[in-house]
């Protein structure tokens, strides 16, 4: 398996996985030029795309749904009662592409499970892939991180978390209303640094690399998310580079490209 994201942040969210000769996508959220151009250098045509998974209606993750699933005919997958909220925002889905689930679900040799995560949206979901054991992870727009997540979360050797902001940067800046602090603060908002570290803690073991998501640009920056959390680490005696490796997603760029190879 292998995982690339295309970009991550406030501005749209968007991540591949490759099987042997297909891929699916997890959310659209970036504008469809800029993922047609992302997937041109990958070498990746999208109708290679067997699906889209949606993981809750913000425009940051659904921005580009509609226009590629209609352009390239790609079966997009969302919760049953995650469709009513969606219909209107991604009107451009063709019905026969609009996939329902409730539980976990194949697409070809992929297992896809789900996971609920708290966040200020109608549902917001976590998911996890699975290959013969080859299981990547992701969890990003989220309040807090309960154990039952850290458990769907454990034994993936590859999870992309979020690490949206600094509490103290986010508290103190002078642009953003107190409503939006609190809403961001809150149990359904975003994970910051710290909480995010405290997930990461519990998946040393089983976790080989963690790529840090939704990184906001205003309250955060890639060096604090990183300094903050391998501070956290140190401090329990993991160190980054040793025990786990941590890469930072990019608004703009994309990621590495991170493989899971099959354990003999
Ligand atoms: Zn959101
Ligand atoms: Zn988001």
């Amino acid at each position: 398996m292998k995982i690339v994201n295309l970009g991550s942040g406030s501005k749209g969210n968007c991540t591949l996985v490759a099987g042997n000769n297909f891929c699916i996508m997890i959310d659209a959220g970036l504008p469809i030029k800029e993922i047609e151009e992302k997937l041109d250098s990958l070498n990746v045509s999208p109708t290679q795309i067997r699906g889209i998974l949606i993981t809750h209606e913000h425009s940051d993750h659904i921005k580009s749904v509609g226009k590629l699933s209609k352009k390239y005919h790609i079966p997009v997958y969302a919760h049953i009662s995650e469709w009513p909220v969606l219909e209107t925002k991604i009107a451009d889905v063709p019905f026969n592409l609009r996939n329902g689930f409730e539980n976990s679900f194949y697409i070809e040799n992929m297992q896809i499970s789900t996971f609920k995560l708290s966040h200020d949206a109608n549902l917001c979901l976590g998911y996890t892939i699975n290959i013969d054991g080859e299981k990547f992870s992701i969890a990003t727009d989220l309040g807090y991180c309960p154990n039952s997540v850290v458990e769907k979360l454990k034994g993936s050797q590859v999870v992309l978390i979020e690490a949206n902001h600094d509490e103290n940067i986010l508290s103190n800046n002078p642009h953003y209303p107190l409503i939006l602090k609190k809403r961001i603060l809150s149990n359904k908002g975003h994970l910051s640094n710290t909480q995010s570290a405290n997930v990461i803690l519990q998946l040393v073991g089983g976790t080989n690399q963690i790529i840090l998501g939704h990184l906001s640009e205003e309250n955060n920056t890639p060096e604090l998310a990183y300094n903050t959390i391998c501070s956290i680490l140190s401090k329990n005696g993991i160190e980054e580079g040793k025990h786990i490796f941590i890469d930072i997603a990019n608004q703009h760029k994309m990621s590495n490209i991170y493989e899971i190879k099959k354990k003999n």
